[in-house]
């Protein structure tokens, strides 16, 4: 039998401590997700502490959503079914660091800026940069799968995170992976946790690779007066021998929005290494984008963290598709915006094809249905996906959060949710196919 809520209080208190016990109505409505409120909010210090509430939530069957900073969760469906939200945000200490093997292994409720001040003094780093991600929280980035324009050299979390401590449903506490390079043996599970948005798991670890610090970097804004000259210049870059370390496109209002020269098209283009190589290469750079009409300009480097505002609309899509067909996914999702007279600014990711759309419209239901859903059409007849990154509990049912998906793979990942979760305790809802 269920306990009563005080009694479940009394428990949560007992694994937390009443400082890190929310119940409070008032108190709770910042932790909704999708609109929905959690009967509680628990703020565990410790791995065990994790354990000890989810054991707890799958015995008396509550709906139990992790969360880090708390910047993500418009990710995903409108949860199924919400008692507690489990906020990571204690979790905050780096286990152990060894500059020389570039490893370090840190608890899931760190942010990425807290973790960034401990490698400078070894000048090391962790290559994942979502845009204005200094706040958010290694858990939450690597369960959002979330990722920057340092992507086009470094990889994704999948590729950065070697090993992670997890904690299953019913609190049994788990290792996987590796402390070094080198990889795993077997089936390389803590890799499933990434992007599995707190659906199969809670991080409370994880042991990441790092990188050198590059001694030099420069940023540059390249300003087009025409998507087929920006077109015709992205080209010429990916395939000239000049290595830079992140290229990313902005149309004019994402441009406005972080507060750069409103040219129709941009590319903010960084590269890094030895100074010698940076100055070459940023001359060889000027010397191309000229040839293709394009003017350059000299950027602060703090750019790069400053990039959040250009997707911080209230409606938030990411498309994914061939790197060749960006700008031309651009312009049609320019042209359906104006069409249902929404507000959009684009941050794109030419290396690796992606596109965010950010958006504001007085009428979330006319973009849904004249915009997200025919330019999602038309991007997954080429084999591509179009998400619904953050948008109305209303827009995200409406119009399916995740796009269609492969009943085989779902088959798959229904079977996999149920070995991690078989009583529907984590996220339930949010993820692909409302698993
Ligand atoms: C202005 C803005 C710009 C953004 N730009 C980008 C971008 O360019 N690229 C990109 O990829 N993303 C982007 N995002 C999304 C954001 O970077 C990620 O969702 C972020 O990593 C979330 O971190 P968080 O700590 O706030 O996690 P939360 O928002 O708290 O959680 C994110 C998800 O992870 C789950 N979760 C959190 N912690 C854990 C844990 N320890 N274990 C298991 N599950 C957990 C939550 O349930 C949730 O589903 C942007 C977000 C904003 C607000």
């Amino acid at each position: 039998m269920a306990v009563s809520a005080p009694a479940l209080h009394h428990a949560l208190l007992d694994i937390a401590g009443a400082a890190h016990v929310l119940r409070d109505p008032g108190a709770l409505v910042p932790y909704a997700v999708d609109g929905m409120v959690p009967s509680a909010v628990v703020r565990p210090g410790a791995a065990d502490e994790v354990s000890r509430v989810l054991a707890l939530a799958t015995a008396e069957k509550l709906a139990v959503v992790p969360r880090g900073a708390g910047t993500g969760l418009g990710l995903g469906n409108p949860p199924r079914r919400l008692d507690l939200v489990l906020e990571l945000g204690r979790l905050t200490a780096v286990r152990d660091y060894v500059p020389e093997d570039m490893v370090a292994t840190v608890e899931a409720g760190l942010t990425l800026g807290a973790l960034a001040a401990q490698l400078a003094s070894h000048r090391q780093m962790l290559a994942l940069d979502p845009p204005g991600g200094e706040p958010r929280t290694i858990g939450g980035v690597l369960a959002a799968h979330a990722s920057g324009p340092r992507r086009f050299r470094y990889g994704t979390g999948r590729d950065l995170l070697l090993g992670a401590r997890f904690v299953q449903a019913d609190g049994t506490i788990t290792w996987g992976g590796a402390k070094v390079v080198k990889s795993v043996t077997g089936y390389d599970v803590p890799k499933l946790l990434v992007g599995s948005l707190g659906t199969l798991g809670v991080l409370v670890e994880a042991t990441l690779r790092l990188h050198p610090m590059p001694p030099e970097s420069r940023s540059w804004q390249l300003g087009f007066s025409s998507a087929e000259a920006a077109r015709d210049f992205l080209a010429a870059l990916l395939d000239s021998p000049l290595q830079p370390d992140r290229v990313a496109l902005l149309d004019v209002g994402a441009l406005r929005a972080v507060g750069l020269t409103p040219d129709p098209i941009a590319l903010l283009v960084s590269i890094s290494s030895v100074a010698e190589a940076v100055q070459a290469q940023g001359g060889t750079l000027a010397q191309l984008a000229a040839g293709h009409g394009g003017r350059r300009d000299l950027l602060a480097e703090s750019i790069w963290s400053g990039l959040g505002p250009a997707v911080a609309g209230s409606i938030l899509l990411r498309a994914a598709f061939e790197p060749r067909r960006l700008l031309d996914w651009a312009a049609q999702a320019r042209s359906l915006a104006a069409r249902v007279g929404a507000e959009i600014a684009l941050l794109g990711q030419p290396g690796h094809g992606v596109l965010q759309v950010s958006l504001e419209a007085e009428d979330g239901g006319r973009l849904g249905r004249e915009m997200l859903l025919p330019l999602r059409q038309a991007i997954e007849a080429e084999g591509g996906s179009l998400v619904v990154e953050r948008g109305p509990a209303r827009l995200k049912s409406e119009c399916e959060a995740w796009g269609s998906i492969n009943l085989d793979l779902l088959t798959i990942m229904k079977r996999i949710k149920g070995e991690f979760d078989p009583g529907d305790v984590l996220s339930p809802g949010r993820f692909v196919g409302g698993l």
